[in-house]
């Protein structure tokens, strides 16, 4: 058993729809880290993505769901994508989602189950952010590498920063499939507070269009822009600062939830994401 079946669900429900989900690398246990593109491989393409903190899989629900809806609109014929298309990763961190659900007891190696087991005693699994090797893996990014105000150099449930940059898995992952499809924006969905992030060192054309893109998701789906706090080492990051690519950082749910957020805060955070992927998209494509 992996996840939980409302997960599992999710990507089945997204599947029978017509998803076609390819794999574009491994976490740091092996599974799996899945990938749907929809629209045309012509043209300019934009890269979603969720849960690459662990606790943070709602994220997850959100993207199968936004899948769901640009199938069902392709089939109508209301989708005229002859250029531009959407990459969408619906869970960065397959192995992290697990621990929060079953703990350690889906990891097979002795070593990396004790490892595990000894930061879970001393914390609730339901708040873990981290993959399997202990590393959070939106600090571990090459940009601004370990200058976070969080920032930790010890092992645990989150903002460590690993033995070194870009050492996991799931990093290299993101960033070598990121630097093939170069995409002509990115956004990152993370939970909780409804806000958007877009600030980080970038060229000033980057920037200015960062901050389009980010009132074009403030005006959809209703949150605030924020002016970056202590963000660093995260994939935003790494794309605003390395790749010149216009990235957004979203946290969905009210602040006021508490962590995991669950299936009945879904429906509010669908209406104001539902159809957020499509305005972006559309917004690149007229630049
Ligand atoms: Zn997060």
């Amino acid at each position: 058993m992996q996840y939980n079946s409302e997960i599992q669900n999710s990507f089945y429900r997204a599947k029978l729809k017509g998803a076609k989900f390819f794999s574009i690398g491994k976490s740091f246990l092996g599974r799996d880290i899945l990938c749907c593109h929809i629209g045309s491989m012509q043209g300019k393409q934009i890269l979603v993505h969720g849960a690459i903190h662990a606790r943070e899989y709602i994220t997850t629900l959100l993207i199968n769901r936004q899948i769901e809806y640009l199938l069902a609109k392709q089939k109508r014929g209301n989708l005229d994508l002859q250029v531009g298309g959407i990459y969408f990763i619906p869970m960065v961190n397959p192995d992290g989602v697990d621990i929060v659900f079953n703990g350690a007891e889906n990891i097979n190696c002795k070593l990396i189950k004790e490892r595990v087991n000894k930061i879970l005693e001393k914390s609730n699994k339901q708040l873990f952010k981290a993959n399997a090797n202990l590393v959070d893996i939106n600090v571990n990014f090459d940009a601004k590498w370990g200058e976070g105000k969080h920032n930790k150099t010890v092992e645990g449930t989150e903002n460590y920063i690993g033995a070194f940059c870009e050492s996991e898995n799931e990093t290299k992952v993101l960033k070598t499939f990121t630097q093939k499809i170069k995409p002509s924006a990115t956004v990152s969905y993370h939970s909780k507070g409804e806000v958007i992030y877009y600030k980080f060192k970038s060229d000033s054309l980057t920037l200015k269009e960062a901050r389009s893109l980010a009132k074009l998701a403030s005006a959809v789906t209703g949150y605030k822009i924020v002016s970056q706090g202590s963000s660093s080492g995260g994939f935003k990051d790494y794309c605003m600062e390395k790749l010149s690519i216009p990235s957004l950082t979203i946290e969905v749910g009210r602040d006021d939830l508490t962590h995991p957020l669950s299936k009945k805060d879904l429906p509010h955070i669908l209406q104001q994401n539902l159809k957020l992927p499509l305005r972006i998209l559309e917004k690149v494509l007229s630049l």
